[in-house]
């Protein structure tokens, strides 16, 4: 089965006072239809210019893309006017950020806004839009759903909000769902019941979803599939239960060993360990593998030579030396 979008090479690179910043350089993501992938790492890795990327949400210029492809459904985004863009805005791929005030427009009433996506994309009246809006707000467990239609944004709060940026998201029941970090901004019990949501709406709906986080929690509940990202690049890619099984790049250990553990007994805790340093900043980043001055492992090689993605089990790729048959063996 043809993959739902497949982004091939893809650099995002910004101008900046001091040079080009290669916030995204060369990355190759899948999605299929109606699967959940989480995009994981630390902020600065490039996973939400990736995303962000996908619908041309950066702001160009500074900002441009300077190579590859994001296919669609057999089409290539990368080409596409803003105009062509707003097309497929909202009714083939929906975007939640991760503060919905900066997507919500503020002065007017939140169902004039999911209604106005409607309207846009589909051939609806004025009241069919808006028992449409109301059929999604209860969806989204709105409580007064009829009520609640004509609030403005400021009168909900931000786990509300987030059910309503939900609800306009898939209001036009798109095919891919990109939600950017969409629970930071909530409290601990409200982040569960969003992510709970959000798997119900791709379920009912069938949709497929690129989550976006730098919790590995997060990715443990939701993902299918994840892709780790580090400085601008794909390090490590698996199936949820491989990753996690046997993470095999250094980075992706290190983050599943900042992982707090509540399933075990206090004889088998460890420590938390944070991996040390920061991520580089990317206007002239490290030859070689751009993790090598966080990595315990590293060596010689390391700092001359950029490690590719290479598959190493079924569907697990990873982008490191270690163990690198095409090495000798080092390591
Ligand atoms: Fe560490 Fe070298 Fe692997 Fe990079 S390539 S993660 S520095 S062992």
């Amino acid at each position: 089965m043809a993959p739902l979008l497949e982004i091939k090479g893809l650099k995002t690179h910004f101008s900046t006072d001091d040079g080009i910043l290669q916030a995204v350089d060369g990355v190759d993501i899948t999605i299929n239809k109606g699967e959940t992938l989480c995009v994981v790492g630390e902020s600065g890795c490039g996973k939400t210019v990736t995303a962000m990327s996908i619908l041309k949400l950066i702001a160009m210029p500074p900002g441009r893309i300077a190579a590859g492809e994001i296919i669609f459904e057999g089409r290539d985004l990368v080409p596409l006017t803003s105009s062509q863009l707003d097309e497929i805005r909202a009714k083939e791929i929906g975007f939640i950020f991760q503060e919905p005030m900066t997507s919500l427009n503020p002065v007017l009433t939140v169902g004039e806004q999911i209604a106005e996506s409607l309207r846009r994309h589909e051939n609806v009246t004025r009241k069919q839009a808006l028992e449409r809006t109301i059929e999604m707000l209860k969806l989204v467990q709105i409580p007064n759903a009829e009520g609640r239609v004509h609030n403005y944004p400021h009168q909900f709060s931000g786990g509300m909000r987030q059910r309503v940026m939900i609800a306009m998201a898939l209001a036009c029941k798109p095919k891919l769902i990109i939600a950017d970090e969409p629970t930071t901004a909530l409290d601990v019990t409200i982040q569960a019941q969003i992510l709970d949501l959000l798997q119900d709406m791709k379920e009912r709906f069938g949709m497929a979803v690129m989550l976006i986080t730098h919790a590995m929690g997060v990715v443990a509940e939701t993902a299918q599939r994840v892709v780790v990202m580090y400085a601008g690049k794909v390090v490590e890619e698996a199936g949820v239960d491989a990753l996690f099984a046997d993470p095999r790049h250094p980075y992706t250990q290190g983050l599943i060993r900042s992982i707090p553990r509540i399933d075990l007994d206090s004889e088998h805790k460890t420590r938390l360990e944070a991996i040390g340093g920061s991520v580089p900043i990317l206007i002239n980043p490290p030859v070689g593998c751009r993790f090598a001055p966080r990595c315990k492992f590293a060596m010689n090689v390391c700092t001359a030579k950029e490690p590719l993605l290479r598959e190493i089990a079924p569907g697990h790729r990873m982008a490191c030396h270690l163990g690198d048959p095409q090495l000798g063996g080092a390591a």
